[in-house]
């Protein structure tokens, strides 16, 4: 499929998820990087969403829980470019019910060319970005262009 760009601007939207064993590492974070994440969108499935508003008092958009189908709402919002990074601190010694969905979620920030960061590091690194408060061009799938080529 061809490829197109599509530029975020300055003021990033922000996916927050932490499993449960990892809800106090991304609490942590977040506390930390908190002047920074207070300029941009912030988008979390709903209880991670709800202990970081209240842990750092910054206003968070809530999904539905992930295993109620909250990643997948992430997922949806990922698909439609409303979101330009996924902050996902997922627990790599639980097995989970559901991991399709965990999967599912990864794979289309593949697809859609955003940041993803899994860890505390990989986060240190994301947000100590140039490109974390300017505008940023990434390729994405042209799907329209795409389809035009074959209906004409
Ligand atoms: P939660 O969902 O924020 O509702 O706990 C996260 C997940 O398990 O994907």
């Amino acid at each position: 499929m061809k490829s197109k760009i599509l530029e975020s601007s300055p003021r990033k939207s922000i996916a927050l998820i932490a499993h449960d064993n990892m809800k106090g590492d991304l609490g942590r974070w977040a506390s930390k990087h908190k002047d920074r994440l207070a300029k941009h969108n912030l988008y979390a499935t709903g209880t991670t969403g709800y202990k970081l508003e209240t842990s750092t008092g910054l206003p968070i958009t809530k999904c539905a829980s992930g295993p109620l189908g909250g990643d997948q709402q992430i997922g949806a919002k990922i698909s439609e470019g409303e979101i330009d990074m996924l902050i996902f601190f997922w627990d790599p010694f639980e097995p989970m019910p559901h991991d399709p969905d965990v999967k599912a979620l990864l794979r289309i920030a593949a697809v859609w060319n955003i940041p993803v960061a899994c860890n505390q590091a990989s986060a240190d690194f994301l947000i100590t970005s140039s490109f974390f408060d300017t505008t940023y061009s990434r390729q994405v799938p042209d799907y329209e262009s795409y389809i035009r080529e074959r209906t004409v």
